[in-house]
């Protein structure tokens, strides 16, 4: 009992932090001095096993007339220099071949979570530690920033920031100036600290063989760094938050003759979208190699990235478009201005 009342009277929160890790008891801190990155909690309603999802009602797109072909192979001309637009005016378009390239790319949006220990100089925080429990690092509220857009984002937990002396200056605020060795003063260098010189005495520090140290103004010392000369620390959990897009791509050819990896800085036309936290293989799209992309591509990112990250996907595919056109008096296959 006399150690229970004991105990009731301690004051928090405390004002200085235990020695000891003193976050090995909170809930989903034990391994705090490991550091690294936490898996995401168990959602504690069970997933919903994949549906397919919602199949565009029209997959196809309009063919390319002439006078649209003729139109977009004038922009292509016009667009370098030094081709002639003779072709492209005068010429007649004898034949118009269409192959449908579908690119289909995948986004995986993560956040990570990780905490370390850290510390900052102390400037008025109030020391919560205890006051409440503190948030477990996935419970931590944290505003998510623009949807697949990288971003880094460092907090404070709450409840877990106690005041310690700095233990680089002591308490003082100030260190020995490492300029000087705390002297205030370092040996003249015209006379290499005599004083003395051929002809008397060192006229540049008038015998004293003393040199003024200007990096601690000649007191010896010079501000705690690590305390910002404040004498006192914060320690706290820094929760570090980061959101990464992981993006692939998958080019789907059907003998149009473009080269895949010339294809990754076009814009096409986009023909299906959806986000949402899990995304499924896209079966119902005709095209089977789509199907059976996006069902490999969706597996891999899942057991790449669902171990440690709360994920969020979303999937879409274009269709790249592209036209050999034959002319009478050239023939050029484009791709580029003929992607629509
Ligand atoms: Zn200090
Ligand atoms: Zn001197
Ligand atoms: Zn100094």
């Amino acid at each position: 009992m006399g150690s229970w009342a004991s105990k009731s009277t301690t004051v928090y929160p405390p004002l200085y932090a235990p020695a000891a890790n003193p976050f090995s008891n909170i809930p989903g801190y034990e391994g705090i001095g490991g550091g690294g990155f936490l898996p995401p909690p168990i959602p504690l309603q069970p997933v919903a096993p994949p549906q397919p999802g919602p199949t565009p009602e029209e997959w196809n797109i309009p063919a390319l007339s002439e006078d649209a072909a003729r139109e977009a192979f004038k922009d292509y001309v016009q667009s370098h220099c030094c081709y002639s637009s003779g072709p492209a005016d005068e010429g007649v378009i004898t034949s118009i071949e269409s192959h449908n390239t579908y690119r289909l790319r995948l986004e995986t949006f993560t956040e990570c979570r990780s905490t370390e220990m850290a510390e900052k100089p102390y400037e008025g925080e109030t020391a919560d530690f205890y006051a409440q429990p503190a948030p477990t690092p996935w419970d931590v509220e944290v505003k998510t920033p623009n949807l697949f857009t990288k971003h880094t984002e460092e907090i404070r937990v709450p409840y877990t920031s106690s005041i310690k002396e700095c233990n680089v200056c002591h308490g003082v605020g100030t260190v020995s100036c490492k300029d000087c060795e705390g002297k205030g003063y370092k040996p003249c260098k015209y006379c290499n600290g005599s004083g003395q010189k051929e002809d008397g005495n060192c006229s540049d520090c008038n015998g004293t063989g003393k040199d003024r140290c200007s990096k601690c103004n000649a007191q010896g010392k010079t501000k705690c760094e690590t305390c910002n000369g404040r004498k006192q620390l914060l320690t706290f959990i820094k929760l570090k938050v980061e959101w990464t897009n992981n993006e692939d791509n998958h080019v789907v050819e059907q003998s149009s003759g473009l080269k895949a990896d010339k294809l990754h800085s076009v814009k096409g036309k986009e023909l299906f979208k959806i986000s949402q936290i899990m995304v499924y293989p896209l079966y119902g799209f005709p095209n089977p190699a789509i199907a059976e992309v996006s069902d490999r591509l969706i597996k891999e990112h899942q057991s790449k990235y669902a171990q440690t990250s709360r994920i969020l996907q979303q999937v879409g595919f274009e269709k790249l478009y592209s036209k050999d056109l034959t002319y009478k008096r050239a023939s050029l296959a484009m791709y580029g201005k003929f992607l629509f």
